[in-house]
């Protein structure tokens, strides 16, 4: 099956408490908390608590009630770290990669938001 999930990854363990993270907010369906190498003076990575390997596998089989989850809490992390445009920020950037092609490191669904600087043209 493509959507293989691996539960020794690290951000399972995070979920699972195993190791410590730097939480920023957190609802039922998903947890948001501060990358340990920052790429920009905000960088929180989103996750759901469910088993979801990607975006395309979360978008495909995650229920509507965890992605509306999900979608509010990245709401919530914009608001609270000062990036979100509905308060007159500069904005921000929220992006995520998949798989091998997209450089993925961790497989547990992350998307990353980034703001506190002009993050400059996308790199590709
Ligand atoms: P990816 O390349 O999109 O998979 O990004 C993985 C991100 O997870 C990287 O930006 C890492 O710095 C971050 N990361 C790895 N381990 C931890 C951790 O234990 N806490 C917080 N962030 C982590």
């Amino acid at each position: 099956m493509a959507f293989d999930y691996d539960d020794n990854n690290i951000f399972a363990k995070i979920l699972r408490g195993e190791i410590p993270n730097n939480t920023v907010a957190e609802n039922d369906v998903a947890l948001a908390f501060r990358d340990i190498a920052p790429k920009a003076p905000v960088h929180v990575l989103v996750i759901p608590k469910g088993k979801y390997v990607s975006f395309d596998d979360f978008s495909a089989n995650a229920s509507d009630a965890e992605i509306a989850g999900f979608s509010r809490l990245c709401a919530e992390v914009c608001a609270k770290e000062g990036v979100g445009l509905d308060a007159g920020n500069a904005g921000f950037r929220a992006i995520t990669n998949a798989g091998p092609d997209g450089v993925q490191e961790v497989p547990h669904y992350h998307l990353h938001i980034m703001g506190g600087r002009m993050m400059g043209p996308m790199v590709l």
